[in-house]
């Protein structure tokens, strides 16, 4: 738990892989978590952060970054097109790019601002109905109809189902991933991070192994 204990694991599930030292970029989820433990995390050091939802990030995370340095902000939660243009210029990359009209959003908001946010392609590797993402016998021409946007597609992520072995899900976005030429893998949470780290991840999204518990309510 906690921070340090993290950042040693990712460490040694790079090693364990024979990964690069380092290659493994950690995203602390803060969502829902209070103001006082996503503080005493940034007074340790770290400035890489998630949140899932819009509305929420745009209510603490500008006073943060008057106060800490280097903040780099990730969306992972789902986007509606109606809030593309606010989450473009409050998140540093976003991960949750799940469907063509939400990519044609961000391409036009994109001209108009003359920049854009990291993208990663999210994939239904689980094809399930209730989950976001493309499915994964779509994500090559989502990839290209993207990439024909002219948008900075830096790769993929997956949320796999909760009740089967991710190592399956996680292997199959590197899959994806490679035969498209994408670098970026954002996949891994705190019950599997070492697990993702083994088959590829570039980015892992660990929130309540090192916050604790989500305080809901
Ligand atoms: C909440 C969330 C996480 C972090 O979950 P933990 O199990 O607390 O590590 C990772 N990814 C997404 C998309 C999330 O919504």
């Amino acid at each position: 738990m906690g921070l340090q204990d993290i950042n040693d694991r990712i460490a040694n599930a790079e090693t364990d892989a024979g990964r690069v030292p380092g290659s493994v970029k950690l995203i602390a989820v803060s969502k829902v978590q209070p103001n006082a433990r996503v503080q005493a995390v940034l007074e340790q050091g770290h400035r890489c952060f998630g949140e899932n939802k819009v509305q929420e990030a745009a209510g603490k995370w500008p006073d943060f970054r008057e106060t800490f340095e280097g903040i780099e902000l990730h969306l992972i939660g789902p986007l509606q097109t109606n809030k593309a243009r606010q989450a473009m210029g409050l998140f540093d990359a976003i991960h949750s790019v799940d469907r063509p009209k939400l990519a044609k959003t961000i391409a036009r908001i994109a001209q108009e601002e003359g920049q854009c946010p990291d993208l990663f392609l999210q994939v239904n590797t689980g094809e399930e109905e209730q989950k976001a993402g493309v499915f994964p016998a779509d994500a090559d021409a989502f990839v290209a109809e993207c990439r024909a946007l002219d948008l900075p597609v830096k790769g993929l992520m997956c949320i796999p189902p909760v009740d089967e072995e991710p190592s399956l899900h996680f292997a199959l976005l590197a899959k994806i991933a490679e035969r498209n030429g994408l670098s970026g893998l954002s996949m891994g949470m705190s019950s599997d991070f070492e697990r993702a780290i083994a088959l590829g991840a570039t980015h892992v999204r660990v929130g309540s192994a090192i916050f604790g518990e989500r305080v809901v309510g």
